[in-house]
């Protein structure tokens, strides 16, 4: 059994060296990619559901490596967070977005709510609220029009002091909303004195409605949810009419999804947003 085992341990580890190697490589290159402006912010619109009123976007990165093309987040997010690379890219995001409000409201196109993610990672570093309010101070963006998403996730072991730090930010005028909601495990007691203000259904509830049994009941779980607590519902990933409609019945408030519009480079959210909403 000795020897197998050493035999299965020899066969293994050239295997693990090769994805050892790649996860090295790409993370070398995720930061020099930080410091070489070769990441990107894309903003896909939100729309409320009564009207189709646009309300706002959610900011997406995007990395654009001059050999490899174009990464996903899906990519190098998990990378990023592994080796602690999310902080200094958060920081990049957020500033980013923060810099882009200020422009469009300076430009008129103001009352756009910027929604932007925060890791789980970042959000639990004890100076992340000092370096929000830097980051709104150095780029003059307005906290009213900031939206944090953070995921379910991160708030799985709430302490006073996760708690405090959400008091804190929303004091400063920022909106907060709780990201990939039902995916984690949150405990309804500690969800109603959250000082959230939105809760955001993940696109894996919504992407087999309205004929998947399991996910309606996630759905309509969270829609009620959100109208007791007095949370507005965001639905992601509405690429289907009839979920849409379907969402629409229960009382979603918001929706994004590809069914309107792809996240897009700012300029060109610029034009879909004049286009769209004629002020
Ligand atoms: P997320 O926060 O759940 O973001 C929504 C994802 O769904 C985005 O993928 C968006 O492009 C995609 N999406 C929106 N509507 C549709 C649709 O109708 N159909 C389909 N198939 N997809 C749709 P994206 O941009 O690839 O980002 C993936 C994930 O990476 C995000 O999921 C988020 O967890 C993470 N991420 C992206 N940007 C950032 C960032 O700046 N910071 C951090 N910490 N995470 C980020
Ligand atoms: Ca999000
Ligand atoms: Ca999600
Ligand atoms: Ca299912």
């Amino acid at each position: 059994a000795k020897e197998a085992g050493r035999n299965n341990f020899q066969f293994f580890v050239p295997e693990m060296n090769v994805r050892a190697r790649e996860r090295l490589m790409l993370e070398n290159a995720l930061r020099r990619a930080i410091e070489r402006d070769e990441l990107s912010l894309h903003y896909q619109p939100q729309l409320r559901a009564d009207d189709g009123r646009l309300t706002g976007c959610e900011a997406l990165v995007r990395w654009l490596h001059p050999e490899m093309g174009a990464v996903m987040p899906a990519q190098f997010i998990p990378v990023a967070e592994d080796s602690g690379l999310i902080v200094p890219l958060g920081e990049w995001v957020l500033r980013q977005a923060c810099r882009q409000q200020a422009a469009w409201a300076r430009a008129g196109l103001g009352g756009l709510m910027v929604a932007v993610n925060i890791s789980a990672l970042q959000f639990r570093r004890a100076d992340f609220t000092g370096a929000v309010t830097r980051i709104l101070a150095e780029t003059g963006a307005d906290p009213a029009w900031i939206e944090l998403e953070i995921t379910e996730s991160a708030l799985m072991q709430p302490s006073t002091e996760l708690h405090e730090r959400l008091v804190a930010l929303g004091r400063m005028g920022l909106t907060l909303a709780l990201d990939d909601f039902g995916t984690g495990y949150s405990s309804l007691a500690y969800l109603k004195r959250l000082p959230i203000s939105r809760l955001k259904i993940d696109r894996s509830f919504v992407k087999d409605l309205p004929g998947d049994q399991e996910d309606a009941a996630v759905a309509s779980a969270t829609l009620s949810l959100g109208r007791d607590l007095g949370l507005e519902v965001v639905a992601e990933g509405v690429e289907q009419p009839e979920q849409f409609a379907w969402l629409q019945a229960r009382g979603c408030a918001k929706m994004q999804g590809y069914l309107f519009a792809r996240p897009m480079p700012a300029d060109e959210f610029a034009r879909w947003a004049a286009a769209h909403d004629p002020a």
